[in-house]
């Protein structure tokens, strides 16, 4: 009898363990704006933030360009997933390309940077690939965040839905549902892959919240929450 106490209570104190263990990994708690996730170790994430050096993406009139856009709400991604236990790791931390000096040809120049991108994400043995973008049209009249996603790819297409389930929960945000794209880059890593265009500079008025850091703080949470969400999803 005592013994059958003692194995009894064992189990109750593995089977707490236990608990307190799945509750860490699955709980995902949001405080202020900082994200709290606990992971068990292993996950990792390659952030892209588009464009860079030679390469500004979209301009505006104003003079503002889509890298450097891209280059903060990227870092602002990392900041917040950091406490998850998710590896996050950026193409690039500053404003560079990856073209060696004296290649000519924009296309050429264009797939060696994009190339070296899908490169770092399979290096780093990364599980997944989030390229940030910002979209740009002609008539100025679109605006609002769009994920894709490779066509053939489940996992990319579920990985799509949860950060553009996030996205379309910002204020004022419109309510796109993700699209399968046909991108180089997301045609050619290895592992699930997504571009978020988070909004549109061509869009007089998304174009100065993109500017401003506490509406790049909401993109960046939704993403960060996105991506939290499909590694704690089945
Ligand atoms: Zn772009």
């Amino acid at each position: 009898m005592h013994k059958y106490v003692r194995i009894s209570g064992n189990k109750t104190a593995i089977l707490l363990v236990l608990s307190v263990m799945s509750m860490l990994v699955v709980s995902v708690l949001w405080q202020g704006s900082t994200a709290v996730v606990s992971f068990e170790k292993g996950h990792i994430v390659m952030l892209d933030p588009g464009h860079g050096g030679y390469d500004p993406g979209a301009i505006t009139n104003q003079g503002v360009y889509e890298k450097s856009i891209n280059l903060q709400i990227a870092q602002k991604v990392k900041e917040m997933l950091g406490p998850s236990g998710i590896g996050v790791f950026l193409t690039r931390e500053e404003d560079i390309d990856y073209v060696p000096d004296g290649v000519k040809g924009r296309t050429i120049r264009k797939q060696i940077d994009l190339n070296r991108r899908i490169d770092m994400a399979k290096e780093a043995n990364a599980d997944l690939f989030v390229s940030l973008h910002v979209n740009a049209t002609a008539t100025g009249q679109d605006s609002g965040a769009e994920t894709f996603y490779h066509s053939k790819s489940e996992t990319g297409k579920r990985l799509a839905e949860l950060i553009q389930q996030e996205l379309i929960k910002i204020p004022g945000m419109n309510r796109r549902i993700v699209k399968p794209g046909d991108f180089y880059i997301i045609n050619n890593t290895s592992m699930p892959a997504v571009i978020v265009e988070v909004g549109y500079l061509s869009s007089l008025k998304e174009q100065k919240k993109l500017q401003q850091s506490w509406y790049q703080e909401q993109l960046a949470r939704a993403i960060a929450k996105g991506i939290a969400n499909f590694f704690v999803l089945p």
